[in-house]
């Protein structure tokens, strides 16, 4: 075995520590990555660690759709070929990608940052409800989407959207059942996504 490669080191034990925090990452799969760039080129590790510490540092919400984004307002709510009568309501920003990959929405989006959950103690004070509401009163908006993910959290946090936004005279669809329940948004493939938001119906 390299003379490198015995794991003796306090520097590595400290990365796989980290790395093993990541969601999805266990500890043989830190491990496996502390000793990937305990070898990588030196650059390579530079370039990763300034990205880490970037993608903090140089980013920001935005303060329409709360998208993560560089400039604000973001590419979206300031692009001039999107359908400003409709906004796709998500719990990520993340979710946001998903769907831009099936090109086949052309609206604005959303971003809750989360969904309803009591037994995890989020509450409609702790994602962008009150935001919402604020931005689709006196607007151009005549249709929301609501693309929460089709689990527990998600469904009751789409019940509880629709209850609010159908008074406000706005058409409320919910994304088709393609879905299968349990399913997160952003893992879906794009022909399930697809089909999702074109057989979307009217909550
Ligand atoms: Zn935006």
């Amino acid at each position: 075995m390299d003379q490198s490669l015995i794991p003796t080191s306090e520097a590595v034990s400290r990365l796989v520590q980290e790395l093993n925090k990541l969601p999805s990452i266990g500890p043989k799969s830190a491990q496996r990555l502390a000793y990937y760039l305990l070898r990588a080129p030196q650059e390579q590790v530079r370039l990763l660690a300034e990205a880490i510490l970037s993608v903090q540092q140089e980013t920001k919400l935005c303060s329409t759709c709360f998208n993560v984004t560089d400039a604000d307002p973001c590419p979206i709510c300031s692009g001039n070929q999107r359908d400003r009568t409709r906004v796709c309501i998500v719990e990520q920003p993340q979710d946001i990608l998903a769907l831009e990959h099936t090109h086949i929405y052309k609206g604005l989006y959303h971003v809750l940052h989360g969904a309803i959950s009591p037994t995890e103690g989020v509450g409609i004070d702790n994602i962008r409800i009150k935001e919402l509401l604020s931005r689709l009163q006196n607007s151009s908006i005549s249709e929301v989407i609501l693309a929460t993910n089709p689990t527990l959290e998600g469904e009751q946090t789409a019940i509880y959207l629709s209850k609010l936004i159908v008074p406000l005279g706005i058409k409320v669809t919910r994304l088709a059942q393609g879905l299968p329940f349990g399913t997160e948004l952003e893992y879906a493939d794009d022909v399930t996504l697809t089909r999702a938001i074109e057989g979307r119906q009217e909550f």
